[in-house]
């Protein structure tokens, strides 16, 4: 094929996202980029008018930290607007969400309630009423209410989640925790010939999906040569945003919390080692820097307590997702054991207007600190971690050499020699993924011999100006030889 001058690169692959979970996004309410609680109601009121009363009312997509003020919606913002039917509105993260008065009753949620573990219930300070506010944990017990998706919608979400994701080069998603259930939905697309992305899968625990998992072992090449299950996807903690986050020393901006642990190591460590001895792989969600010691410390535990001939591989690859806040002394220890820091370039981009007082100077000089990572050795690889982000390589490939906002904004305290070559960005987005999925000999390079997946661009992203990177267009997607996206005419 002539690519008249085009850029060609290795397939680029997303090491952490929710492929559901970008498809539900498309066909629910969704509430990315609100402006402001006021923006928030008016979208709700608009929302509301579809529907019955008494029916759910779901979404997601709010971040009120770059709302004036940056606060919590409430249970009244809502009520205001919509007290017939239970509403439940997730913040972007995934990790905290907001209800109404109704939700609350139906989930028997009132001022006497505890907060359940590895969970938050926030409560007016002065009335001690539930604030509408649910973090972590807490979300699941309104959450469990909520009606499922059918089969036929959950199918449809992921059909939309791959179709947008080869439309914006990538060639493989890296899925952060599904279900079996939802493999064999996938296996079904497959068959059907109604999904082309690749995907490596890792299972979401502790559940019974996993204790399955940890029986049969990994499964390659699942359904024909495009999905690989072989991973177990954990969480230590929360998310910084709604702190969440599992921090050594308190919040700098709420000095009464020092976030939550969502699992205990008497749940995660037989897990760990039982994984060990299955040739599993093992990723954990780490935001804070005591979760990520936490893990590095369960991890090592794992690894000493089965000595390599016990296990069927003896470099189990384990990765720690998010990596994102990390004390000092915790950088080397990556490389040192083998973990690989699956990181999201973006998050820094976004975070980096609220992290600062979050965590205060001194923690911010080991947060989303890829370089100080490679250069201790670590593996390091990039994902998005859609839908929490948008979900775009060409985003997460200039957050990783430019760590500025999508506008060209960079604040003195985000850290800009924390920045990395375009090469190295690259890596992290093609080889690098490879590598964390046991593929580094089929695919992530441009070689004789490996798999024909191609990202091919209007412009040359090693070489344009910085600023110009997110111009760029995807023009052809390609899978195993197979164009799997062509840019319509009409957009050249
Ligand atoms: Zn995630």
């Amino acid at each position: 094929m002539d690519m008249h001058g085009l850029t060609i690169l290795p397939g680029l692959t997303d090491s952490h996202a929710h492929l559901a979970g970008i498809g539900f996004r498309e066909l629910s309410f969704n509430l990315e980029g609100t402006a402001s609680v006021a923006d928030l109601k008016d979208r709700l009121r608009e929302r509301a008018k579809q529907g019955t009363p008494g029916e759910w009312l779901t979404g997601r997509g709010w971040i009120e930290s770059r709302w004036t003020p940056p606060t919590f919606p409430s249970r009244t913002d809502l009520d205001e607007i919509a007290s017939d039917r239970p509403v439940f509105l997730e913040r972007a993260d995934g990790h905290a969400a907001v209800v109404n008065g109704l939700a609350l009753k139906l989930a028997r949620i009132d001022r006497n309630t505890p907060d359940p573990a590895g969970g938050r219930i926030l409560k007016d300070p002065t009335t001690g009423e539930p604030t509408g506010m649910l973090i972590d944990n807490a979300m699941d017990l309104v959450q469990h209410l909520v009606p499922p998706p059918t089969d036929a919608q959950t199918e449809q979400a992921l059909e939309l989640g791959a179709e947008r994701s080869v439309r914006l080069g990538w060639t493989q998603l890296q899925i952060a925790g599904n279900s079996f259930h939802e493999v064999d939905l996938l296996c079904r697309l497959y068959a059907a010939g109604r999904i082309k992305l690749r995907l490596y899968d890792a299972i979401y625990g502790p559940s019974a999906d996993v204790q399955r998992l940890l029986a049969e072992g990994p499964s390659i090449n699942r359904c024909g040569d495009r999905l690989t299950v072989r991973g177990i996807k954990l969480y230590i903690d929360g998310a910084l945003g709604s702190r969440g986050a599992a921090l050594l020393a308190p919040y700098s901006d709420a000095p009464d919390t020092r976030g939550l642990t969502v699992n205990s190591e008497a749940t995660l460590l037989p897990i760990l080692t039982q994984a060990l001895r299955r040739g599993l792989q093992v990723e954990t969600h780490a935001i804070g820097d005591r979760g990520n010691r936490i893990m590095l410390d369960l991890y090592e535990k794992a690894f000493d307590s089965v000595p390599v001939k016990g296990r069927p591989i003896a470099a189990p690859r384990w990765r720690i997702e998010h990596a994102q806040i990390l004390s000092p002394g915790d950088i080397p220890r990556f490389a040192q054991l083998g973990v690989i820091a699956s990181m999201q370039p973006s998050h820094a981009i976004s975070d980096l207007y609220f992290a600062p007082s979050r965590l205060g100077p001194e923690r911010l000089k080991g947060a989303y600190a890829w370089r100080s990572l490679l250069d201790t050795g670590a593996v390091v690889v990039a994902g998005s971690d859609a839908p929490v982000e948008k979900g775009d390589p060409l985003i997460e490939f200039y957050a990783a050499v430019a760590r500025r906002s999508v506008d060209g904004y960079a604040d003195e305290n985000w850290h800009l020699e924390q920045r990395v070559s375009r090469t190295r960005a690259l890596k992290m987005l093609s080889s690098g993924p490879a590598y964390a999925a046991f593929q580094e000999n089929e695919r992530g390079s441009i070689e004789v011999g490996k798999i024909a997946d191609f990202t091919v661009l209007s412009d040359d992203i090693m070489s344009i100006p910085e600023a110009d990177i997110l111009r760029a267009r995807v023009v052809m997607t390609v899978i195993g030889g197979e164009v799997v996206y062509t840019e319509p005419p009409a957009n050249h």
